[in-house]
């Protein structure tokens, strides 16, 4: 009991080292890891903003890529003035130009007729023109 009673302060002195040593790796441990998780942390939130940028950034596309089709008017809006010439067949257009698109490929003869009729209207038009 006594040799044990006489090193027993060294010991403790031993002890004490290896426990502060053992704190002081604790406490660095502890220190990283509160800078890692920091890091962690503006990670996330840069990439948090990094995806609400692309967010905004693929509206943005989508939105321009949306008023891009809508230039085209759908079809129940047009309205169509410009009626088929052609008995029984009630088709109408938006335009003379898809009229006359439509005539020159279903009603080749009539299409013919048709351009005749319009060049020599324009062709009264310019001696209207001269005489006056
Ligand atoms: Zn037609």
């Amino acid at each position: 009991m006594e040799m044990r009673d006489s090193s027993a302060p060294e010991k403790a002195e031993l002890i004490q080292q290896e426990s502060q040593k053992f704190y002081k790796k604790y406490c660095d441990e502890y220190y990283k890891n509160v800078h890692l998780i920091q890091r962690l942390l503006t990670a996330v939130t840069d990439n948090k903003r990094i995806e609400d940028e692309l967010k905004g950034i693929s509206e943005t596309l989508e939105d321009s890529n949306s008023k891009r089709k809508r230039r085209r008017r759908p079809a129940n809006e047009i309205s169509r003035h410009h009626k088929c010439p052609a008995i029984h067949c009630g088709k109408a257009y938006g335009s003379e130009g898809s009229l006359s698109q439509h005539v020159r490929l279903k009603h080749r003869s009539l299409y013919e007729e048709y351009s005749k009729g319009t060049l020599e209207k324009d062709q009264k038009m310019t001696k209207k023109e001269d005489l006056s």
